[in-house]
């Protein structure tokens, strides 16, 4: 017997931890499994990092909780698990943190197992144990503490046969993390206190540990409650309770990023926005993506088509951007070409980033441009009897015309296909990016283009610009993005020394340095 796709699959449930916060403390298991997933159900604190890591025909069942009601009770949620796996897809339920750990991910198991449907765990790191680190709270320490213990917070203070012991808690001589606590802080504070616990003990309360908007409040036992109630800080935080807590004077590291709590628009595609994301993350910044320029297949593929099946005949080929790269390449494949057949023409790139792309596909890059700019590529030729040769130059349908122009004038036959165009975003998050502008919330927006500066200044279109971007630092790649932020009555606070993403960061980066350091 073979098997064929139309056979029924098997449903199965992945309980799956998400990690705290920090797009980076996802397993790779966990991303694994969200990527394999037909059906998501998610929780408030899963965060929406996973949503590009689905596929796009995913299912997304959104069961959090807003406010203090439940937008799903467990009951149904437990109903949609066994439904969707009874259906024979493959669901994955995604939880904050780790799904065992005051998740009711175990209640959610033992329905699956008595409705027979198979399951697996993937766990997650736990805001118990990666708030208090991201705060420079270890939770056991050799001269410190040598147990932890996990509390819930939730639990009523008016319930008569409470089902934590405080008898035993106050005389606890390790760390306590408090999870769900910070309505009932007062409450756990003063019944640690009452139970015998020096009041004098170091506490911290940690809010949105591990994300660039985690905030940290150090006191001791007797102040702690006061001192939150005093900042307005609600969920979800952690409250640490024990001598550990003195250690973050000295292991504080997270909130000490250059980047940490900046909240920095990236207005390139999606799809290229990753890396500078990253970046942005790993400094402790918040990215907050805005692509203003999404790359999408041509109006038309017929010219790029008919191009490549004459791409032999060129003399050269030359590619400006990393997508042009991409996109011709996989329409190259898609269409089921040779590699061979590149064999004859020579191939030239703008930029070292568009100068990998080609070399990634094996094809030795002949000439590069070192400007990154398309006047960069002109200048290469100087001097160089070009007539008669002949140029493909696939790219964006709509670019500047100085490269191909500059060519003919010198006697090449240029032929420009668009290899892929850039199209306008959604409206979706146009006004909410513009409620942060005018709430003043967004540190920095940057520009890795002249097209991501065009096309932001389409998107807000009837906006008063300068009005709108009053509050906020304006980063710019390099100087024809600065030109066109300058056309459009704009100016960039910072320019990239080298017209790269790294340069861009970098410049971010001194930027805020010098802010940080008194004079
Ligand atoms: N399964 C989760 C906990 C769910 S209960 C885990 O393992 O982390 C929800 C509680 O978790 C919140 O009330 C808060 O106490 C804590 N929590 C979740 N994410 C947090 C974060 N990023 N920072 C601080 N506390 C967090």
């Amino acid at each position: 017997m073979s098997y064929t796709d139309d056979e029924q699959k098997e449903g199965i449930v992945y309980l799956v931890g998400s990690g705290p916060g920090d797009p980076g403390l996802l397993t790779l298991k966990a991303a694994e499994k969200i990527a394999e997933a037909d059906v998501i159900v998610y929780d408030y604190l899963a965060g929406h990092n996973f949503v590009h890591k689905a596929k796009p025909s995913a299912e997304l069942i959104y069961v959090g909780k807003s406010g203090k009601r439940h937008t799903v009770e467990q009951i149904d949620i437990n109903q949609i698990l066994v439904k969707k796996a009874g259906e024979g897809k493959t669901v994955v339920r995604l939880k904050g943190g780790d799904p065992y750990v005051f998740g009711r991910g175990g209640e959610e198991a033992e329905e699956l197992a008595a409705a027979g449907i198979p399951f697996e765990v993937v766990p997650g790191i736990t805001s118990a144990i990666a708030a208090p680190a991201y705060a420079g709270i270890p939770v056991t320490h050799r001269d410190h503490a040598s147990s932890v213990t996990f509390v819930t917070g939730h639990e009523d203070p008016a319930k008569e046969d409470s089902a934590i012991d405080w008898s035993v808690l106050g005389k606890n001589t390790g760390t306590l993390v408090f999870l769900m606590g910070v309505k009932n802080i007062e409450f756990i504070t003063r019944k640690l206190i009452s139970n015998g616990m020096d009041p004098s003990t170091p506490a911290a309360l940690v809010r949105w540990g591990t994300t660039p908007s985690q905030i940290s409040v150090t006191s001791d036992l007797t102040n702690i409650a006061g001192e939150c109630q005093l900042r307005g800080l609600a969920a979800p935080a952690v409250l640490i309770v024990g001598s550990v807590v003195s250690l973050r004077g000295a292991l504080s590291w997270y909130e000490k990023k250059t980047l940490f709590g900046k909240r920095i628009i990236v207005t390139r595609s999606r799809e290229q926005s990753r890396k500078m994301a990253e970046k942005i993350s790993a400094n402790g910044g918040e990215p907050i993506l805005f692509p203003t320029i999404e790359i999408a297949a041509p109006t038309d593929y017929g010219p790029l088509d008919d191009a490549i099946s004459r791409a032999s005949e060129f003399d050269w080929i030359l590619f400006t951007s990393e997508n042009g790269v991409k996109r011709f390449f996989k329409r190259f494949f898609d269409l089921g070409r040779d590699i061979r057949e590149l064999a004859g023409p020579k191939f030239g790139a703008i930029g070292p980033v568009t100068a990998n792309a080609i070399a990634s596909t094996g094809i030795k890059v002949e000439m590069l441009a070192k400007e990154f700019l398309a006047e960069g590529l002109l200048k290469v030729f100087e001097g160089e009897d070009l007539t008669g040769r002949r140029f493909l130059i696939p790219r964006a349908e709509k670019a500047r015309d100085v490269l191909p122009e500059g060519l003919e004038n010198k006697g090449a036959l240029v032929e420009v296909t668009p290899a892929y165009q850039t199209l306008r975003p959604s409206r979706a998050d146009v006004e909410s990016i513009k409620n942060s502008f005018l709430g003043k919330s967004i540190d920095a927006v940057t520009f890795t283009s002249s097209s991501t500066v065009n096309h932001f200044m389409e998107v807000f279109e009837g906006s008063d610009i300068k009005e709108l971007l009053s509050g906020t630092l304006i980063a710019s790649i390099g100087p024809i993005t600065s030109n066109t932020l300058g056309r459009h009555g704009l100016k960039a606070s910072i320019e990239a020394r080298e017209y790269t993403i790294d340069g861009l960061i970098k410049a971010l980066m001194s930027h805020y340095v010098k802010a940080k350091t008194p004079v």
